[in-house]
């Protein structure tokens, strides 16, 4: 399936050496936030060198001999599956040639005016070779290049034709810009390396060189790096920002800061308040490994009860969320998960996860405990329930997808089989972040938008939907 809906990785880089391997190095620290393709486009001093393909980093991009390229400036990406199916015409960066020189985008986001845009374009005969969205944006980009070439008006008259989440890296010729939309849905931040300057969806991919996170872009700002200067261009606007609260509670990795905030600290606190919001008389408190465990630690320091591991996680497993029907989701969820059975044997056990989308996981992972020999299984989650689907970027996707939409809380506790279930609460998650409210994405939770969303994108969505 393709679409303009991705949470993917974005990667920009200037230094005074080389950046090729670097960029390789920095996408593989940001590989968990995409891993259907992944791919690198450097200026080498006289033209952009692309090379991208399917799978993870180091599958993508060695099998191209992108090593040997050299370049001081590059951008790279990391894309998201939203299918099992993989598709390489949608890998990134996107190039775009034009007169004055080659344009490479990185985009993470989805732009919910997608569709009408693309009509649009259509219709005064533009051809595009892909359903992406990042197609769409590098290509009014162009437009706006070869009119007056000044790459910052183009990006901001871009800007003010695309809605929805963008945080965007872009190579043009020499040339390395970062951009973030004007509500700040998808994380980019900037670092000082030593030898010049990094763009980075996540924190993380500036440590792995020691290097110093200097700052997040703003919302709506647009950046330009050199070996030895930021040069920012900020919005003029002030809009209210949107930073979308599931990178804090499931998308990024724990020991990323974004916005501020440090990912696992976020974590722990939700923990820590659901413990109280939500107290069991249980022998001890268990993860659903990885995502569920600075959450499940954050309870079990909340709440005084012994913090134990068990379930086994099989790294190899295919990842479940994405798979295609109900049966190989299910079915793979044992492939992934088994539990230690003298940790569980026995005991009344509390199990957190950071969140419930359909209610497959712990369906099956409820019943795994009670086979081990559990006594009582309680459940809690470090996410409110998820009613409304994510137009900006998280594979979330129809309304009738979620098990929240359709049953009460206690009804979904009877589902999945446990003796009581508990959900963190809206107020209680927005103080584990720490935001005021208004600056934070609760669209899936409460279903109130940021941005507006058109009639199209609802009627993409069923589409995609009903191909599910
Ligand atoms: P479900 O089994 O459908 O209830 O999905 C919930 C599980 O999938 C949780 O363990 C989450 O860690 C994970 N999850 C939630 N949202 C997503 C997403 N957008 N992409 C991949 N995994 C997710």
């Amino acid at each position: 399936m393709t679409g303009p809906r991705h949470s993917c990785g974005v990667i920009g880089m200037y230094c005074s050496d080389d950046v090729t391997s670097d960029i390789f190095k920095a996408l593989r620290m940001i590989q968990h936030r995409g891993q259907e393709s992944a791919g690198i486009s450097v200026f080498n001093g006289s033209k952009v060198i692309t090379a991208k393909g399917t799978g993870l980093v180091s599958d993508a991009i060695k099998q191209t001999g992108m090593q040997a390229i050299n370049g001081n400036c590059g951008i790279g990406h990391v894309r998201y599956p939203t299918s099992a199916s993989k598709s390489e015409k949608n890998a990134e960066p996107i190039e775009v040639q034009i007169t004055h020189g080659t344009i490479a985008l990185a985009h993470n986001g989805a732009i919910t005016n997608y569709q009408e845009l693309k009509k649009k374009y259509l219709d005064t005969g533009w051809s595009f070779l892909t359903d992406s969205d990042s197609e769409l944006i590098s290509k009014i980009i162009a437009k706006h290049l070869i009119q007056n070439n000044d790459p910052v008006k183009a990006i901001r008259s871009t800007m003010g034709e695309i809605e929805g989440a963008y945080s965007l890296t872009l190579l043009y010729n020499n040339r390395v810009f970062g951009v973030r939309d004007p509500y700040g849905f998808r994380p980019l931040c900037v670092g000082w390396l030593g030898n010049g300057y990094i763009l980075a969806s996540e924190s993380v991919a500036i440590d792995i060189f020691e290097g110093d996170l200097i700052r997040d872009i703003a919302p709506g700002e647009v950046v330009e790096i050199t070996a030895n200067e930021i040069k920012s261009h900020p919005s003029s606007v002030n809009y209210p920002s949107a930073h979308c609260m599931f990178e804090w509670i499931y998308f990024a990795r724990p020991d990323s800061v974004i916005d501020g905030r440090e990912v696992y600290d976020v974590r722990k606190a939700v923990g820590e308040i659901l413990a109280s919001e939500s107290p069991a008389d249980v022998d001890l408190v268990m993860p659903v490994p990885d995502s569920g465990r600075a959450h499940a630690l954050g309870y079990s320091i909340g709440s005084n009860i012994r913090y134990e591991e068990g379930f086994m996680k099989n790294r190899f497993a295919e990842r479940t969320f994405i798979l295609p029907d109900q049966k190989q989701r299910e079915d793979s969820v044992a492939m992934k998960m088994n539990p230690i059975r003298s940790t569980v044997n026995g005991k009344r056990i509390l199990i957190v996860d950071d969140s419930i989308v359909r209610g497959t996981t712990l369906v099956k992972l409820v019943k795994m405990l009670r086979d081990a020999g559990a006594k009582e299984v309680h459940v809690r989650i470090g996410c409110p329930p998820v009613i409304a689907p994510c137009y900006y970027g998280v594979d979330m996707k129809s309304r009738d997808q979620f098990i929240a939409t359709k049953y009460s809380v206690n009804e979904i506790c009877r589902k999945i089989g446990a003796d009581s279930l508990g959900y963190i609460s809206v107020p209680g998650l927005v103080k584990a972040i720490g935001k005021p409210e208004n600056d934070i994405c609760l669209a899936c939770l409460n279903n109130r938008y940021p941005t507006n969303i058109s009639g199209e994108t609802h009627r993409f969505q069923t589409t995609l939907r009903n191909s599910y």
